[in-house]
């Protein structure tokens, strides 16, 4: 049987949030079998735990949020990202603050601390999710995302930004989990944003950790980070890290073809809800030790 996986020894993180400017020390600790991934506040008496799911995510401007008791976690997208991408089920994450820090703007730190902590594998089968039936949503500005039957874990992505960076580079990509590398070729890609907006989002209290180390910034002129991109398509590629650490809060990876354009954490999420309110479109599936997994998140290396 392919088994669940946590970590094996805890370990710490700190960093700035990229929202509230605040530093957060953050300690990661193997979680038991079933117990999916646990955010857990301990800033405040008594801590108080959010253990992930679609409908706890409750603000999707900009990044992606869960809240409880009148308390919130934000942009949890990319240590999510990361977590989905090493095929990790049980995980406890204690935080002091109200925002995972930003890192580097990629999900390629939280890989580096989640190889660093050791994978362990656990006693008990590991559910993917199979879709069964093509679910959509659609948003108000031309935007959709939709799920659809399919032996893998295929994301297609498309975006469409007015900007003459944007059409030097890939506006739409597919990537496909049961032939690429997460860690090599999505992990890595950073968050993105516009100078123009700089100004605006920080009256709004947003944006207050954001700088050039934690971010890609655009000006009028283009590029601001003097050594540029990583990727080509850097931009969508982001997009696709951002949608598997969105789609990740099911708790379970996904064994179908998730397409969407001009998506973002909003539209991830209703897609993750709408899925749970048709349960003939879905099923939990498991697979016998040396069954084709479709799905590459767990052929990483464990330690
Ligand atoms: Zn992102």
């Amino acid at each position: 049987m392919f088994k669940q996986r946590t970590i094996k020894h805890p370990i710490k993180a700190e960093g700035l949030g990229l929202h509230n400017g605040q530093l957060a020390t953050m300690r990661l600790l193997p979680a038991p079998v079933d117990s999916g991934i646990v955010f857990k506040r301990i800033d405040v008496t008594p801590a108080v735990e959010f253990r992930v799911t679609p409908q706890l995510v409750g603000e999707t401007t900009l990044c992606t949020t869960l809240l409880q008791s009148g308390l919130k976690v934000a942009t949890i997208e990319h240590l999510m990202s990361a977590i989905a991408g090493l095929g990790i089920d049980n995980l406890l994450i204690e935080i002091d603050e109200a925002e995972i820090p930003i890192m580097d703007g990629s999900a390629d730190p939280f890989i580096f601390l989640l190889q660093s902590a050791g994978v362990q594998v656990q006693d008990a089968p590991k559910k993917f999710v199979r879709i069964l039936k093509p679910i959509e949503v659609k948003g108000p500005y031309d935007n959709w995302a939709k799920l659809e039957p399919m032996n893998g874990f295929r994301l297609t992505f498309s975006i469409d930004f007015s900007h003459p960076v944007f059409e030097e580079t890939a506006s739409s990509m597919t990537v496909d989990f049961s032939s690429t590398s997460y860690m090599r070729e999505v992990s890595r890609a950073r968050t993105f944003g516009f100078m123009k907006d700089v100004e605006y989002l920080r009256q709004n209290n947003l944006a207050l950790g954001g700088s050039l180390n934690n971010a890609i910034v655009i000006s009028d002129e283009g590029i601001m980070n003097e050594q540029g991109l990583r990727f080509d398509d850097e931009f969508v590629k982001h997009k696709i890290l951002d949608a598997v650490g969105d789609l990740y809060v099911l708790g379970h990876t996904i064994i179908g073809h998730y397409s969407a354009h001009k998506s973002g954490h909003a539209l991830n999420n209703q897609v993750l809800r709408k899925l749970q309110e048709m349960p003939d479109a879905w099923e939990y599936v498991t697979f016998e030790e040396g069954a084709e997994v479709p799905v590459n998140f767990i052929s990483s290396k464990v330690a």
